[in-house]
């Protein structure tokens, strides 16, 4: 058995599923040691979209009036074509009896990084340490460890379990060997946050909007303090141009027919993703967010998932400690998260991501009579928000044994 020194849990990066697992063991008083390969919480602007599986969760952890606080509640959303306007219309108030949060919740990712990181800052069985880069991860009958590069050189760190958060290039995965298979798309996305007023020239918008066009498809977010706007990127248009001011304020003041569409927020540029690891445990090894799957942001699922990955690994891991289940309960843990990533968020942003950009006009009419019949029809949307907004799919996936 391990030594006091290692009854604890490796967590590997600090991002949102790295940082939920840590609060989750915490709070069981499991002793947790994250390492983070950045030198301090850093600002990225990426997931904004919380969906109400997640809200519930972060409910359960004390965190979710962060959220709540710091982003905009957004019952209604709506898929549009550019130029038609409106197609569909989902109120996520028809949830009220299914979740204790009927809506999405825009808000910045590194808006919950930051109250985790100070959650866990002060509590006595968590142990951070920045500027840790974990290179390899290994395990024999008791233990499993870590190799970091720190400020002091390379060193070696043993707990009882290695929780890999550490992003889509998860060094905890290439260790654990497993494969990574999908694709990549040809598209990126072009992301530019604005004060403009999006509503003043689109009045019928709803907070958030996906714009499918054979030419130009477009996502549209409001946040509390600005409007994000995501844009396909440009055949030929390398990444360093799509970001320059010049660039962007043209592209936003022909999209929206207005001048002065200033992009004073952020310009980003991102490749986009369909991969899901083979396995997500070797023994003592587990692996969970973007390390373990990586989807099109198209219906906001990624850091959803990670969040969900973590409390059930949480979940299994407590068991386990507590001598409550024996250690093949975490290869549930595989059967449940890997059946979501695979069955439903890649389905579901499969299909979202070929929705907006679909060239052919049979095809953009035939998905957009059906969005329309979803929409008119209360039991077909119904069925739809429980999907869309995860509900369905997660609880679909906590019933495999
Ligand atoms: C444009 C865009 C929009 C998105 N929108 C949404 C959305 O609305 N909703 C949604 O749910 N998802 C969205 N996503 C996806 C979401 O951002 C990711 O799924 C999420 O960040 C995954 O969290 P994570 O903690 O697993 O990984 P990350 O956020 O990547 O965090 C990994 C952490 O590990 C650290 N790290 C990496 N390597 C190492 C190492 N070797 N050693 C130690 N530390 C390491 C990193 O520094 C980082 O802090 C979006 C993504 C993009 C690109």
């Amino acid at each position: 058995m391990p030594s006091n020194e290692h009854d604890r849990i490796i967590v590997a990066g600090g991002g949102p599923t790295g940082l939920i697992a840590a609060l989750s063991l915490a709070r069981q008083d499991i002793p947790v040691l994250l390492l983070e390969q950045q030198d301090a919480p850093r600002d990225h602007r990426r997931a904004t979209t919380f969906h109400p599986p997640t809200l519930e969760y972060l409910d359960d952890l004390g965190m979710v009036d962060k959220v709540l606080d710091d982003g905009r509640v957004t019952p209604v959303w709506q898929v549009r074509d550019r130029k038609e306007g409106v197609i569909a219309e989902f109120d996520l108030g028809a949830l009220k009896d299914e979740t204790r949060y009927p809506y999405r919740v825009q808000c910045e990712q590194m808006e919950l990084n930051r109250a985790l990181y100070a959650e866990l800052d002060g509590m006595a069985n968590v142990d951070i340490r920045f500027s840790h880069e974990v290179s390899g991860a290994d395990q024999d009958a008791d233990t499993a460890s870590v190799t970091a590069n720190t400020p002091d050189g390379e060193a070696r760190f043993t707990g009882r379990y290695v929780f890999g958060a550490d992003g889509a290039r998860s060094s905890v995965r290439k260790s654990i060997g497993v494969g990574f298979e999908g694709f990549t798309y040809d598209e990126k996305v072009v992301q530019y946050g604005t004060t403009f007023d999006v509503s003043a020239a689109m009045p019928d918008i709803a907070g958030v909007a996906y714009i499918s066009d054979p030419d130009e498809w477009c996502v549209i977010l409001h946040l509390p303090d600005y409007w994000r706007v995501t844009f396909s990127s440009r055949e030929g248009e390398p990444d360093d141009v799509a970001v320059r001011d010049d660039v962007a304020e043209a592209r936003m003041a022909a999209f929206f027919g207005a001048s002065g569409a200033t992009v004073e927020l952020h310009r980003n540029v991102w490749s986009i993703h369909q991969r899901v690891a083979e396995n997500f445990r070797k023994g003592r090894l587990i692996i969970g967010g973007d390390a373990a799957h990586i989807n099109s942001p198209m219906g906001g699922m990624g850091m959803n998932s990670g969040v969900h990955d973590a409390v059930n690994f949480a979940d299994k891991i407590g068991q386990v400690w507590r001598g409550e289940a024996g250690e093949d309960i975490l290869d549930r843990y595989t059967r449940q998260r890997r059946h979501v990533a695979l069955e439903d968020v890649r389905q579901q942003t499969i299909r979202n991501t070929k929705f907006i950009a679909e060239k052919d006009p049979d095809e953009r009419r035939k998905s957009q009579a059906e969005f329309r019949a979803i929409a008119e029809d209360p039991d077909k949307a119904f069925r739809f928000m429980m999907g869309s907004s995860m509900l369905a799919g997660l609880r679909a996936a906590n019933a495999l044994e």
